[in-house]
C-alpha cells in the first residue's frame, strides 16, 4: 500500500488506503492542539466525493478539540484562503488533493494569511500528530460550527476590484471554460458573466467526476482545444480540481503550455506596475525576459509554492507564481489563483487588442525539457556536488542551491533535484532551442548514472 505522505504542503493519501477518517480526525485534533482551544478554523473542499467524509473527519477533531469551525462547502483553493484572511480565522484546511486522480485525497492548512503552512509550522503540526497525545475539551468548551456561503461572491469582488471591468466586459470575449468538474465551476462563471464574457463552460459540474486527467497539461486537454476551435472563440482556459491553477488555449485552439500562463499575466501586470516578481527555480525564464524588458528583476526561491510566496513577502516583491500556472497576486490573497489569471489575461487582451497567439508571440520562446528518473535519496546529494563541480569552470556560470542545484548560463539553464516524496531524481534544462536544452540535460545525466548504479 502507497505510504500517506506528510509534507510541507500538507497530508495526501488514497481514501479507503492511507487517507481514511481516523487519520483525518487525528490531523483535526493535531491542528486544534497547535492553535489552541477557542480559536477558529474556516473549512472547504474541492468536489470529490470522499470530500464531505474527509471534511467531517477534520471537522470532528478540531470540535472536540475546543476550536470553532467555520464551514464553507465547496470552494476553489484561493477562495477559501481568501476568507481564511477575511473572517480573520486563525487558520484555514483546504480539503483536497489538487490535481491529483479520484482515488486521492487531502489536507491542506493553511496560516491567518491563506499561505499554506511554514516548514518549521508543518514540521510541529506532524509531531503533534504522530504523539496522537489531544487533549480533547469537556461539553463546556468544545468548539462551535457555523456555516458560510459567501466565499465565491467576496472571491469575484475580490478578483473584480485589480481588474479593468469595464476595459473587458466592453470586448464581450467568447470563452471556453474547462473546470473539469472541480471548484472552479462555481464561482468562475461568476467572474465571466462581471466581465460580460460569452462562455461556453465544459465540464461544469461540481461533482468530482473528472472529466478527464486532473493534471493540467496538453495530453489532458484535448476536449477544450477542441471546444476552442469549435464555437471560435478567443481563448480558452482550464483549471485543475481545486481551481489553483491554470493553463490557456490560444484562439486557434493550440495548447500554449502551462508556463505561458505567469509570463502572460506577469507581461501584464508590468505594463501597470513595476517592482520585483518572484517564482520558483524551475520556471521558464521567460520571466526573466519578460521583466528585464519592463526594467524589473525576479527573485527564485525553492520549489513549493508556499517558499514562492514566503520570497515574494520577504523581498516585498508586488506579483509572482509558478511555471505550473500559478499566478500569484497577492492583492487579493497570497496563494495561486486560476481566477486572477483569467481575468490578467482578458484584460491583457483587451487593452491590446492582440489575440493569446499574438501576445505569446510577442515573449522569447525557449524548449524547457524535463525528466525524471529513479535515485536513491543518498545519491542525489553526492550528483549535486558533481554537477557544480562540473560546471565550476564553465565561464559565465551562475549557481543557485537553495532547492538543489541550478547553474545558468548566457544560453540557458539546467536544474537537478531530489524529490522531497520519492526516490526520485529530476534533472531540468531550458534553452532556446531543444538541441541545446536536451544537451544539457544529458551532461547531468552523464554525472549521475555512474554515483546513482554505485549507491545501488
Ligand atoms: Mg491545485
Amino acid at each position: 500500500m502507497e505510504r500517506l505522505i506528510v509534507s510541507v504542503s500538507g497530508v495526501r493519501g488514497t481514501v479507503g488506503g492511507t487517507l481514511g477518517p481516523q487519520v483525518a480526525r487525528d490531523f483535526g485534533c493535531a491542528l486544534a492542539q497547535m492553535l489552541g482551544s477557542g480559536r477558529t478554523v474556516v473549512i472547504g473542499r474541492d468536489t470529490r466525493s470522499s470530500g464531505p467524509m474527509i471534511r467531517d473527519a477534520v471537522a470532528s477533531g478540531l470540535l472536540a478539540c475546543g476550536v470553532n469551525v467555520i464551514d464553507l462547502g465547496v470552494a476553489s483553493t484561493p477562495g477559501i484562503a481568501l476568507m481564511t484572511v477575511r473572517l480573520k480565522a486563525d487558520g484555514g484546511v483546504v480539503i483536497t488533493a489538487s490535481h491529483n486522480p479520484i482515488e486521492y485525497n487531502g489536507i491542506k492548512f493553511l496560516q491567518p494569511n491563506g499561505v499554506c503552512l511554514t516548514a518549521a509550522q508543518a514540521a510541529r503540526l506532524k509531531g503533534i500528530w504522530e504523539s496522537r497525545r489531544f487533549a480533547e475539551a469537556d461539553a463546556r468548551r468544545r468548539g462551535v460550527e457555523s456555516s458560510n456561503d459567501r466565499t465565491h461572491a467576496e472571491h469575484v469582488e475580490a478578483v473584480c476590484a485589480v481588474v479593468d471591468v469595464k476595459a473587458v466586459a466592453g470586448k464581450r470575449f467568447k470563452v471556453v471554460l474547462d473546470s473539469i468538474n472541480g471548484a472552479g465551476g462555481l464561482v468562475t462563471p461568476m467572474l465571466m458573466g462581471r466581465l460580460s464574457c460569452q462562455v461556453v463552460h465544459i465540464n461544469a459540474e461540481p461533482t468530482g467526476q473528472f472529466a478527464h486527467k486532473p493534471e493540467p497539461v496538453e495530453e489532458n486537454l484535448a476536449q477544450l482545444c477542441q471546444a476552442v476551435r469549435d464555437c471560435g472563440a478567443h481563448v480558452g482556459f482550464g483549471q485543475d480540481p481545486d481551481a489553483d491553477r491554470l493553463v490557456i488555449v490560444d484562439e486557434t485552439g493550440r495548447f500554449i503550455g502551462e508556463e505561458y500562463t505567469l509570463a502572460l499575466a506577469a507581461a501584464f501586470v508590468l505594463r501597470h506596475r513595476k517592482g520585483k516578481l518572484a517564482t520558483n527555480l524551475a520556471t521558464s525564464r521567460m520571466i526573466d525576459d519578460v521583466a528585464a524588458a519592463a526594467g524589473c528583476t525576479v527573485v527564485r526561491a525553492p520549489t513549493g509554492e508556499a517558499n514562492v510566496v514566503e520570497a515574494m513577502l520577504r523581498e516585498g516583491c508586488f506579483f509572482g507564481g509558478e511555471g505550473n500556472g500559478g499566478v500569484i497576486e497577492p492583492r487579493v490573497v497570497p496563494v495561486r489563483n486560476s481566477l486572477v489569471g483569467i481575468a490578467y489575461v482578458l484584460q491583457y487582451m483587451a487593452e491590446t487588442n492582440r489575440t493569446v497567439g499574438e501576445l505569446v508571440a510577442r515573449i522569447p520562446r525557449y524548449v524547457l525539457v524535463k525528466t525524471k528518473f529513479p535515485c536513491a535519496a543518498e545519491a542525489v546529494a553526492p550528483v549535486i556536488a558533481a554537477a557544480r563541480g562540473h560546471f565550476a569552470s564553465r565561464p559565465g556560470a551562475r549557481f543557485n542551491d537553495s532547492d538543489g542545484l541550478r547553474v545558468d548560463f548566457d544560453e540557458g539553464w539546467v536544474g537537478v533535484r531530489g524529490s522531497n516524496t520519492e526516490p526520485i531524481m529530476r534533472i531540468f534544462a531550458e534553452a532556446r532551442d531543444e538541441r541545446t536544452a536536451s544537451a544539457l540535460v544529458a551532461e547531468v545525466r552523464n554525472l549521475a548514472d555512474p554515483i546513482i548504479a554505485g549507491k545501488t
